[in-house]
């Protein structure tokens, strides 16, 4: 008898399903479900098999077991990581590190998610796909599902940014906009989607996990695992992740030390903090999730098990951040380093500024910090002050005059990282 190379497996009870498994619970305890992969058969025991190929999400394609050949791929993944030299000074760190997750072919990290999870419709021959989303799920999947041509529906709480709304609609989706919060987009989904025949995509689907853990392989390649991972996190899906992808490289022997995930959450949607802070067992959902950042806005984490996992294993830790303190990070890493991210992924930075404040987080520590989606997703003219702004005639004197006094006075060491309330353009 041929031993498998990966099943799936109940997270609470441990029932074990073939790979063709069409549930997205176990059918018995009805906890989330995992994919594991029989690290003793695939008997990969150094990096040179994935050296030679080109950066991306498929250059793991050993550890993603979904068939390769049929993959329906935007080359995603693959994504820069930049060393922050003047906003580490601003954070209070001597070495931080940003992985921009807005490069990815829709703008966000979902893509690495995407790409598996609907090669795996595409093998499970499913009618169409179907997800809830604040925004960038359903961007993402219908990018794929355009890629894969399987009818998308996307279900969409009416508060979501315009750029990702923008997308879904580009990329061919049907649009459900509903008078609620995501929460209840995607009880939507699961009442809706059995009886059309369409594949829910939402991160309960372990496979979209799958695609998420090569986060954790490429930043394994890229500076190891003696550092402190920062992720923001709404549904809890991201962070168990890249955390599931370290493990997996630690267990093959490719990797000696291994990360603490630090996830952060915003005030007005912690749940999952508020059960990592006061060591709870049981997340307590809250009804009404309010924050600037979207793509975050969430009171029933699906994942959280999985999450809370991560943190525990890792020795990780959790911080929760005003809408303030997102967006003056948010205003920072675009000032100081030119680098464009939407307000959700800014977290991740504000959450460290304050773990060095309070004094969790010791200078000298490495930081990584995972800035998950593009800034254009979410432009805010409302929220960001332009550091100059000159309302005059086309008169080439009077633009010249003004232009002199404000370059006079620009100091780019004191650059503006406050934002204002209102802006009238
Ligand atoms: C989805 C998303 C998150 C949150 O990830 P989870 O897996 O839901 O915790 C954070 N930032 C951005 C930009 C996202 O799109
Ligand atoms: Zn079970």
């Amino acid at each position: 008898m041929i031993e498998d190379s990966a099943w799936i497996r109940c997270i609470n009870c441990g029932e074990t399903y073939s790979l063709d498994y069409r549930g997205y619970v176990c059918s018995k305890c009805g906890d989330l479900l995992e994919v594991i992969l029989n690290l003793d058969i695939l008997n990969i025991n150094s990096w040179s098999i994935f050296k030679d190929r080109s950066r991306g999400v498929w250059r793991y394609r050993e550890l993603i077991p979904v068939d390769y050949n049929r993959r329906v791929s935007l080359n995603e993944g693959g994504t820069p990581l930049i060393e922050c030299k003047r906003l580490n000074e601003w954070v209070g760190l001597e070495k931080l590190y940003i992985k921009f997750e807005g490069t990815n072919p829709s703008g966000s990290f979902k893509d690495r998610g995407m790409t598996v999870a609907v090669t795996k419709a595409v093998e499970l021959k499913v009618k169409g796909v179907i997800c809830a989303s604040t925004g960038n799920t359903a961007a993402s999947l219908a990018a794929y599902a355009a890629r894969a041509s399987l009818p998308c529906i996307t279900v969409i709480p009416e508060d979501a940014a315009v750029g990702k709304i923008f997308q879904a609609i580009a990329y061919g989706a049907i649009l459900v906009k509903i008078k609620g919060s995501f929460d209840q987009a995607l009880k939507i989904v699961f009442q809706v989607s059995e009886e059309l025949g369409f594949y829910v995509l939402n991160s309960v689907n372990a496979w979209r996990i799958e695609g998420q853990k090569t986060l954790g392989y490429e930043l394994a390649e890229e500076i190891g695992g003696e550092c402190i991972i920062s992720v923001p996190v709404g549904n809890c899906g991201n962070i168990a992740a890249i955390w599931k992808g370290f493990k997996e490289l630690a267990e093959l022997g490719l990797l000696r030390n291994l990360p603490r995930m630090l996830g952060v959450q915003a005030e007005g949607a912690a749940p999952f903090a508020k059960l990592v802070k006061e060591h709870g067992e049981q997340l307590n959902p809250i009804d009404n999730p309010r924050t600037i950042a979207s793509a975050i806005r969430i009171g029933r984490p699906v994942n959280w098990k999985k999450a809370l996992k991560a943190i525990r294993e890792s020795g990780g830790d959790v911080e929760i951040v005003s809408d303030q303190e997102i967006l003056e990070a948010q205003t920072a890493i675009a000032r100081l380093e030119g680098l464009g991210v939407e307000p959700a992924s800014a977290a991740s930075i504000a959450g460290v500024k304050k773990k060095v404040e309070i004094g969790e987080l010791d200078k000298n520590d490495t930081v990584v910090c995972v800035c998950t989606g593009h800034i254009l997703k979410d432009p805010n003219l409302q929220l960001f002050k332009p550091i100059a702004l000159i309302e005059v005639e086309p008169d080439r004197e009077k633009i010249k005059h003004e232009l002199h006094e404000i370059v006079n006075h620009l100091s780019m060491k004191n650059i503006h990282i406050t934002y204002v309330k209102k802006q009238s353009w």
